[in-house]
């Protein structure tokens, strides 16, 4: 990389680690949280928060969650934040009151992996990327454990996944008479992205990849891009058929149909994007150009300012194509 491009790009990742910073942490009423159970096969459900008590994800507070719910235990995926430990625990139980014995992480995010050393001390095994280990071993910058707050721990030795894998062949888990994939993906929204399928129940948990909930956000911290997110989305695509149930960790459950518009906006976009830089545009005339217009009526969210003064998603989209735009010219 060119200096004056590694220098925007650093400036663009600073950008970048605040988003992240407030896209977890302030704004959380976790007294206001509920969580909305769902159904989706005999043994499946999942638990959704409820709205407008979290100023990061206003559709449904923190990460949803997964729950397998065998004949006398349980195998859960995703933990939310911290202090909503003991009300996700008492929801889990009204589904099955059995012990919790495995917890997968998605990714390393604290609205994912907040509840980890809540549910470790619960007697969870937790399974994830190395990639997600790492994360959760190396604290995050002051700014963004200051914003983060009680959302996460970065101190309790509990937090840290016990089984890991790196990319490669799913580590399956056999587990009354399901089983469940953990899908090692490329980065797309982490380094340590993992989707989760229940085979037989056919239902898969798709992770942040996909979000239809505001536009597309790549942890670029963490070496995601949107070239990771589109290799995610095509390994989803080939895997899934028109009868599984897809749920994304954050907004509503798309069809196959939705993922594969969401994929072609991401191309859309991000040609446009490219054209531009070819052309010499600078970042803030990618900005100003608004190539997400003619999606704006469709991405809930999209155009809302997102929490402290930090633009919307729909500016962060673009600016994160720009910048993996010039890094890779
Ligand atoms: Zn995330």
């Amino acid at each position: 990389m060119k200096t004056i491009f590694r220098n925007a790009f650093f400036a663009f990742a600073a950008v970048m680690i605040t988003a992240l910073a407030v896209a977890q942490g302030p704004g959380i009423n976790y007294a206001k949280v509920q969580f909305i159970p769902q159904q989706l096969a005999p043994n499946v459900y999942i638990l959704t928060g409820s709205p407008g008590a979290d100023a990061g994800h206003p559709e449904a507070a923190g990460g949803r969650i997964g729950i397998l719910a065998g004949p006398e235990r349980v195998l859960m995926v995703d933990a939310t934040y911290a202090p909503l430990s003991d009300r996700l625990a008492a929801a889990i139980k009204q589904i099955n009151p059995g012990p919790i014995r495995f917890l997968i992480d998605t990714h390393y995010h604290p609205d994912h992996t907040g509840g980890n050393p809540n549910f470790a001390k619960m007697g969870a095994l937790i399974f994830a990327r190395e990639e997600v280990r790492q994360a959760l071993v190396t604290p995050p910058p002051p700014a963004v454990l200051a914003a983060v707050g009680d959302a996460a721990s970065w101190k309790d030795p509990e937090r840290l996944p016990i089984v890991t894998y790196s990319a490669g062949a799913p580590v399956k888990i056999h587990f009354d008479g399901e089983t469940v994939d953990l899908i090692p993906l490329p980065s797309g929204h982490t380094n340590g992205d993992t989707m989760i399928r229940f085979e037989t129940a056919n239902v898969i948990m798709i992770g942040d990849f996909y979000r239809n909930y505001g536009y597309p956000f790549v942890d670029a911290t963490r070496g995601a891009s949107f070239k990771g997110t589109l290799e995610a989305i095509d390994q989803l695509l080939g895997i899934a058929d028109a009868n599984t149930k897809l749920v994304p960790g954050h907004g509503s459950m798309p069809t196959l149909a939705d993922v594969k518009a969401y994929r072609d906006m991401i191309l859309d976009i991000r040609a446009k994007v490219q054209a531009m830089v070819a052309n010499g545009s600078s970042l803030q005339q990618v900005i100003v150009a608004k190539l997400t217009a003619p999606y704006d009526a469709k991405v809930p969210g999209g155009t809302d300012p997102l929490p402290a003064g930090l633009g919307n998603s729909a500016d962060r989209f673009v600016s994160a194509l720009y910048a993996e735009a010039k890094a890779t010219r």
